[in-house]
């Protein structure tokens, strides 16, 4: 069954050079609990993909279905209504936020402004629990994310974009900053957490050994469009 069908989806943009087809005529649907592995070497429009399907980027044309809803055009109150459902994990999700925030206030930010939490006990409670969902110490809680590696970083990232309970999530490119032997410990959680609160995730990367990792189904794009689409094991399997 899927959770987003996504039809024929473009995104143009303007430049000074003319109108560049950045994400040009995208077809594909993402089932409950699968994680779709999305690649393609920088530049062919997976992060513009992402960030479309999520509202972040308005789209040019074609057609967004979420739980059999089409959430092509949408307004203000029903874009805060589906943050709860649909959120994102940056490659560096603190280049956005203020460096003067710590770990808790970060955590707890989307549950303030979205208010889906209006006791203060309860909204701390949240927040200690997902710290400990994302292996965080709670000593951690009053620290600052620039005095802490870049593997607990993602973890903060992580526990924010899981603060709203949402069932649906762009990885745009989780791992690609971290050392390699700190990626195979927050794709793992990732994979935990998954299976733990029932997520479907769209996995962004350019890393082919990444997404052999974590993803059943994969895309391939190249300049804007799919060229590929196949399963993990054919993808990889040897000739
Ligand atoms: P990827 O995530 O695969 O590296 P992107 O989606 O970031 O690719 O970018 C796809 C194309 O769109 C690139 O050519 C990029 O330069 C261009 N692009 C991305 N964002 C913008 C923007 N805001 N304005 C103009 N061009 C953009
Ligand atoms: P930019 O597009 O300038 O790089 P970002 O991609 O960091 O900025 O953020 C884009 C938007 O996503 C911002 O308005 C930010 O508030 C919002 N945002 C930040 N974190 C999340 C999250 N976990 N889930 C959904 N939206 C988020």
């Amino acid at each position: 069954e899927p959770i987003l069908q996504v039809k024929d989806l473009k995104k143009y943009f303007n430049t000074p050079k003319g109108l560049l087809h950045a994400v040009d005529g995208v077809t594909f649907n993402i089932d409950k609990g699968e994680t779709l592995g999305v690649v393609g070497e920088s530049g062919c429009g997976k992060s513009t993909l992402g960030r479309v399907i999520l509202h972040l980027l308005e789209s040019t044309d074609g057609q967004i279905i979420y739980e059999g809803e089409d959430i092509t055009k949408i307004n203000k109150d029903k874009f805060r209504e589906l943050r709860n459902e649909m959120q994102i994990i940056f490659q560096d999700p603190f280049s956005s936020l203020n460096p003067r925030m710590t770990v808790s206030e970060i955590i707890r930010e989307p549950i303030i402004i979205h208010k889906t939490i209006k006791d203060k006990k309860e909204i701390e409670k949240k927040v200690s629990s997902l710290m400990d969902t994302v292996g965080l110490a709670e000593r951690l809680a009053n620290t600052y994310p620039h005095e802490l590696d870049g593997g607990r970083r993602q973890r903060i990232g992580i526990a924010r974009a899981l603060a709203l309970n949402p069932s649906f999530i762009v990885c745009d490119e989780p791992v690609s900053a971290l050392d390699v032997s700190i990626q195979a410990q927050v794709l793992n959680l990732m994979q935990d957490l998954q299976k733990e609160l029932n997520l479907t995730y769209m996995f962004i990367t350019h890393d082919l050994s990444v997404v052999k990792h974590i993803s059943n189904d994969i895309l391939v794009m190249y300049l804007g469009q799919l060229v590929e689409k196949s399963d993990a094991k054919d993808l990889f399997k040897n000739p």
